[in-house]
């Protein structure tokens, strides 16, 4: 279904926009014909029929390039639109701008998450502590304090974040911020980026080290995307 893809059961995810504010060397959908997906509203009732005609789905995740492209009025149009499926509970918003481009978290942002009857989460991308000062982290506050459960994801890249100490920052400065350290994910195979790849081995250790040293709710999941898998695969 064009801008539409249903892989796990329970919820399925649009594509609403090809672009980001960054783009990551590592991106995992640097390959995805973004090209193909609808962009005029109108465009989007087939993927907005296939989601009534499944009364499995629960679950919409607004994802990309990054969905927070659009500007607040379109995306209200969209969540308005979602909002009318009764199955439809939660939408999750997959998002980097609130660190790469912390202005975007804008008063109608929060007040279209507030506002929405679907129980909005919001999962952002952060790889580092460094990532989280300033405005980003104001940004985080902002979400948080209006009521928004918000998760991150980090990808583990070495060179980067592939130190006990970085990772555990890492883990201390989301907890400081209410932000809960939700996964650490397996770098995705993608051309360029061989570079980054740090051995399954040295991840463990890693996760050993982050046991000891964080409290429990601020050590992630690491996990693999595996094609055909159900989930995320726990490693
Ligand atoms: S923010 Fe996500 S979708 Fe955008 S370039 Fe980075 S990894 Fe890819």
């Amino acid at each position: 279904m064009p801008g539409l893809l249903h892989k796990y059961r329970g919820r399925a995810l649009l594509i609403l926009a090809g672009a980001c504010a960054v783009h990551c060397r590592y991106c995992f959908r640097r390959h995805y014909p973004y090209g193909d997906d609808p962009r005029r509203l109108e465009d989007w009732e087939p993927a907005f029929a296939y989601l009534e005609n499944d009364s499995s789905i629960r679950e919409v995740l607004l994802s990309g390039g990054d969905p927070l492209m659009l500007t607040d009025d379109r995306l209200r149009q969209i969540v308005e639109r979602l909002e009318r499926i009764p199955h439809l509970t939660r939408l999750r918003i997959h998002t980097r701008q609130p660190i790469v481009l912390p202005d975007r978290v804008t008063d109608g942002l929060l007040a279209l998450l507030k506002s929405t009857r679907l129980t909005p989460w919001v999962v952002v991308h952060a790889n580092h502590a460094n990532e989280l000062t300033g405005d980003c982290a104001e940004a985080l506050r902002a979400l948080v304090q209006s009521g928004v459960p918000v998760l991150n994801q980090a990808v583990l890249l070495k060179g980067v974040n592939d130190d006990a100490e970085a990772l555990c920052d890492l883990g201390e400065r989301l907890a400081d911020l209410g932000v809960q350290n939700y996964y650490l994910h397996q770098l995705d195979r993608v051309a360029g980026a061989q570079h980054f790849e740090v051995s399954d081995e040295r991840a463990a250790a890693l996760m050993t080290a982050m046991h000891a040293r964080l409290p429990g709710y601020a050590v992630p999941r690491l996990v693999r995307e595996e094609a055909g898998a159900p989930g995320k695969t726990p490693l």
